[in-house]
């Protein structure tokens, strides 16, 4: 199971293998599923949505998290 995690209004879901946090919680259990079975590697095509929890506090980083509040 992938983790909810509550990051201001946003709810973000977390890969519990690799930490990645993701604003779908299909692609952190893509990635979820990925981590335990091809452990200490990384599938580039997940990675590429996941989301830094802290740019939302930025006025630069958050952009991408913002426009879809
Ligand atoms: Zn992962």
């Amino acid at each position: 199971m992938v983790t909810e995690v509550k990051n201001g209004k946003q709810i973000l879901y977390r890969c519990d293998v690799c930490g990645m946090f993701y604003r779908e919680r299909e692609w952190a259990e893509k990635c979820q599923a990925w981590c335990e079975t091809h452990e200490g590697t990384c599938n580039v095509e997940y990675i590429q949505h996941a989301v830094d929890p802290s740019d939302q506090n930025q006025s630069q980083g958050g952009a991408l998290i913002r426009s879809a509040v």
